[in-house]
């Protein structure tokens, strides 16, 4: 007669006894352990659903494997660090710029104790946390003012509000864009409660659509950089000096939205046309914004600088509770800034621009050892190939335009492209590869040198093949 085979799966709370398990209860809340241990029998209880049988003398120390393995899954962080192999360098699902080794200091100084967030330490008297920001912002960029919160999304809403609640703000047809889904201008500004006058057509405005649009109902002109899309063509719009001077001839204020707001020359790696927030305000812009961590290399900021007047208002505005930043945001982004007041030790700090100066050749050089390394170890990877590619910087910056670059072509025979690209996301580290033409690829532009080693010791892992 045959024993019924659900008899032999143990009880729940006799699995919570065994010392191994046990064990587990010591590193782990109580709760997750249960329900690991309850998953695993269900598991097991399937498994005998399906007709197979277990040999119990060798099923019990697996069992506790897995209980083990399973806790290991569901006890950790959600938000965990990755390797980017995008090539993408500002990616905005990996969280834009890594910060330099100062600022990531800074942050934990701040985080760990109390900081002076706004207390003026000689007079003991209460002081704003924005001076802090504002402090090197005027000194980098020559403004008069300068503040900073949450983002760049936020600074436009924030500015908008203050300026031009309930009034109009003129735009270009050519410029309403949608960065990232979440940011659309026409809502961003019906957040804001201004309302929206279009001007001109996709490809052209002219100066005298801006013109004609004023009315005593306008509060100011908005500029809005196309961060992630070209025109070209049959195009023009006017020069941001000749839009301040319209602005400033009726009065209003010319605001520019600039995106990215580099505070570095990307001229160096062939970039063109990537707006400077110095720049902006020199030909007559009242206020520029922008990112903190797109081309700035720094923490999510929206910064916001320009005239002293605006600046007061916009801090004023009771939304800036809302959306002002916390102590350890604002320790990285000082840090961050003070590194562009000697900007070689700027290219030398901010990992961005580490990353973006690496010569083609110490990129290739590096290819070919985690090439050699991979195609040493037994993998399900059948096609390993070193090639040279070029790469968008990402982040809602210098758009149509690309970086040299170097990647790993991966694939298998026994892996879909799909397959391979979640074994190694879901390897540890996770290793996040760009997928492209059909191939999976590692580029190592975005990839710290001194990341190498564990790169290739996730692929390997991930795509270990079974009789390894
Ligand atoms: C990226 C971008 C934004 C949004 O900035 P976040 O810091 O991501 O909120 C707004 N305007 C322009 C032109 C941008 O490029």
């Amino acid at each position: 007669m045959t024993q019924n085979p659900y008899r032999q799966l143990p009880a729940v709370h006799e699995v919570l006894s065994w010392p191994e398990v046990q064990a587990l209860l010591r590193e782990h809340v109580a709760d997750l352990v249960t329900e690991a241990v309850r998953q695993e029998i269900a598991a097991l209880r399937a498994r005998i659903r399906q007709g197979e049988a277990l040999h119990w003398d060798t099923e019990r120390a697996a069992l506790a494997l897995r209980i083990h393995h399973r806790l290991q899954q569901a006890d950790r962080p959600l938000l965990r660090p990755v390797i980017n192999a995008t090539g993408i360098l500002l990616h905005t699902n990996l969280g834009r710029a890594p910060l330099a080794a100062s600022a990531v200091e800074a942050v934990c100084e701040a985080a760990r104790g109390y900081v002076n967030l706004e207390m003026d330490l000689v007079t003991g008297e209460r002081s704003s946390r924005q001076d802090i920001v504002r402090h090197w912002l005027t000194r980098l960029l020559r403004a008069e003012s300068a503040t900073a919160v949450n983002n760049n999304a936020a600074a436009t809403v924030l500015v908008l509000r203050a300026l031009a609640q309930g009034r109009e703000v003129i735009v270009s047809r050519g410029e309403l864009v949608e960065i990232g889904g979440s940011f659309r201008l026409p809502e961003i500004m019906q957040a804001s409660g201004a309302s929206l006058r279009e001007v001109g057509t996709t490809n052209i405005t002219r100066l005298q659509d801006y013109a004609q649009a004023i009315t005593p109902q306008t509060a100011l002109i908005l500029r809005v950089h196309r961060s992630n899309f070209v025109i070209r063509g049959h195009t023009h719009k006017p020069s941001l000096a000749e839009l301040a001077q319209l602005a400033h001839q009726h009065g209003l204020w010319l605001i520019d939205d600039i995106g990215s707001g580099a505070l570095f020359d990307y001229s160096r790696w062939g970039f063109r046309e990537e707006p400077s927030p110095l720049e902006s305000l020199q030909l007559g812009a009242d206020l520029v914004l922008f990112s903190g961590d797109k081309l700035l290399g720094g923490p999510q900021a929206g910064i916001i600088a320009g005239r002293r007047e605006l600046v007061q208002r916009i801090e004023r505005d009771p939304l800036m509770r809302a959306l002002r930043l916390d102590k350890m945001t604002l320790a990285a982004l000082e840090a961050t800034l003070r590194l562009y007041l000697d900007p070689e030790r700027a290219l030398r700090e901010v990992p961005l621009l580490r990353l973006l100066n690496q010569s083609l050749e110490e990129l290739r050089r590096r290819a070919r050892t985690v090439a050699h390394d991979l195609r040493a170890g037994t993998t399900l990877l059948t096609h390993i190939e070193v090639r040279e590619d070029r790469v968008a910087v990402g982040g809602g910056s210098l758009p149509e335009q690309t970086l040299p670059t170097v990647v790993i072509a991966l694939k298998s025979d026994q892996l879909s492209d799909a397959q391979l690209a979640q074994r190694l996301r879901t390897a540890q580290p996770p290793v996040i590869p760009r997928i492209q033409d059909g191939l999976v690829l590692l580029d190592l532009r975005s990839v710290f040198p001194e990341q190498d080693a564990a790169l290739v010791k996730s692929v390997l892992c991930a795509c270990r093949s079974p009789s390894d």
